[in-house]
């Protein structure tokens, strides 16, 4: 007997194959049929009208911390997430040191050293999402070398590939580097390509918050083909953009670059966040001493312990009140004890690059949301994939449903490993979504970013029913997964 049937759903499989409609079945955690189900079940839901497909993965996020933060993850799971990839841009969990701060963007205090241990914690709370690790380049070089802003010597270098090692022993998925961040930026490419050829041996892969998105975009891009394309591994360009107003466009010669690198034999997807404005920790934007101008223009403030009224707030707003200039502003904010925990917003991408993205057959979508919940996050955090089923695919047809959710699954469980979900088949995990195709859609801005999205019906988990109708029932059904293993 079934645990639950799920009836006359409009089944989208993931593989970007046609909808169809019928029943599926659950059953001890897998899918046990699909079609047309005799099964009895104490559980049975109507979805007449309804689109049933697998659990969307967010292959790219900063929820190291958030697992153990807020295992309800009400911010995912309320989007249709049923997996998160964490450990991107450089910043992960683990590697970390007992008793210290972890080096990822949550700085929560690790009872860990290694993947294991952060398996076993994280496991423990009973998240509502499943996880799937990157280990990053700039906590692997910080916890080994500090902030030295030079080359590593040789003993650091093999300390280095020996944290990567261990990861994907114990499940990593790949390695993640962010080399606009410290200090990540103190690497050169001979020493990025030294540290993703550890991963060549699991077949992992290169996942890169690369070295420049706006005037050097192009350059960037030939730095990380060149170091998947040597290292022998498979590389994932991360939140794929053009940043400033003169690199507008230049998406489309980008993806012109990955596509002639595929042609070749390459490896090679990306992500995408559905807004114009990026976000991330504001010290690592501005060189104090000197703040760029024009970048002080476009910044929003979203977490900022220092000035909790600033949260929300234009900077330039905020210097034409205090009366001085927009990096006089940077500079106050920067300076104030906590200034540096500040997390800001910047308006400075084109919305035609999105849909360049939003079109492509190898991006996949990841919401690069940072799970500060303090202040004011940038709205992706909580309307990523629903604002792609909504503004894109239903009112401007961008891309179809069925393609949509493909890069919200299958393709994205095929590349980062998670072995046995992304699509709906029997014997598949029961990773579910069911939603109104008419009604889905985000409905957090940056006025009002913590707001749950519309048209999302009941997320299962592992075959547990994690969402339903708005409300998150505290299962706790995810589980720290491992790359490629059933
Ligand atoms: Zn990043």
């Amino acid at each position: 007997m079934a645990d639950t049937v799920i009836r006359n759903a409009t089944i989208i499989d993931g593989t970007g194959g046609p909808r169809f409609t019928g029943d599926v079945a659950i059953e001890d955690g897998h899918i046990s049929e699909v079609g047309s189900s005799s099964s009895r079940s104490a559980i049975e839901v109507d979805a007449t009208g309804l689109v049933l497909a697998p659990g969307f993965v967010d292959v790219h996020t900063h929820d190291d911390g958030a697992l153990l933060q807020h295992p309800d993850m009400e911010f995912k799971i309320s989007q249709g997430c049923t997996s998160v990839v964490v450990g991107n841009c450089g910043f992960s969990a683990i590697p970390a040191v007992v008793g210290k701060k972890t080096l990822d963007l949550s700085g929560v205090d690790a009872n860990w050293t290694d993947l294991e241990g952060y398996r076993h914690d994280v496991e423990k709370v009973g998240p509502a999402v499943n996880a799937m690790m990157l280990v990053g380049h700039n906590t692997i070089r910080s916890l080994e070398m500090g902030n030295e802003r030079r080359a590593p010597r040789d003993g650091e270098l093999e300390r280095m590939r020996e944290h990567i090692g261990l990861a994907m022993e114990q499940g990593a998925c790949g390695f993640s580097t962010g080399l606009i961040y410290r200090p990540g930026r103190w690497s050169d490419t001979e020493e990025v390509l030294e540290l993703a050829k550890a991963v060549a041996p699991f077949d992992g892969i290169y996942a890169t918050h690369m070295r420049n998105e706006n005037d050097y975009l192009l350059e960037a891009v030939d730095e990380a083909l060149d170091i998947g394309s040597k290292a022998g591994v498979a590389v994932q360009i991360s939140h794929h953009k053009a940043a400033g107003k003169r690199n507008w466009g230049k998406v489309k010669e980008s993806l012109a670059k990955v596509d002639a690198a595929i042609a070749e034999g390459a490896r090679v997807t990306l992500d995408v966040y559905p807004y114009t404005a990026g976000s991330g920790p504001m010290i690592q934007y501005f060189d104090i001493k000197n703040p760029n101008p024009e970048l002080a223009q476009a910044i929003q403030l979203a977490s900022c312990p220092a000035f909790r009224e600033y949260e929300g707030r234009m900077l330039v707003d905020i210097a034409a009140e205090l009366q001085i200039t927009a990096p006089e502003a940077v500079r106050h904010i920067l300076t104030a004890p906590d200034g540096k925990q500040t997390i800001c917003i910047q308006h400075t991408m084109d919305e035609g690059d999105i849909l360049s993205n939003l079109r492509h057959d190898r991006v996949m979508i990841g919401s690069d949301g940072i799970p500060d919940l303090g202040g004011r996050p940038h709205p992706r955090l909580y309307g990523t994939f629903p604002r792609v089923l909504g503004r894109y695919v239903r009112e401007q047809g961008i891309l179809d449903l069925e393609s949509a959710i493909r890069r919200m699954t299958s393709l994205s469980c095929d590349v980062h490993g998670l072995t046995d979900r992304g699509r709906i088949a029997e014997g598949k995990w029961a990773d579910l979504v069911l939603f109104d195709p008419e009604l889905v859609v985000d409905v957090a801005s940056y006025e009002d970013p913590k707001r749950e999205s519309l048209g999302i019906q009941n997320v299962w988990v592992n075959g547990q029913l994690a969402f339903n109708e708005g409300s998150h029932t505290q299962t706790g059904s995810g589980k720290v997964l491992r790359y490629r293993e059933h």
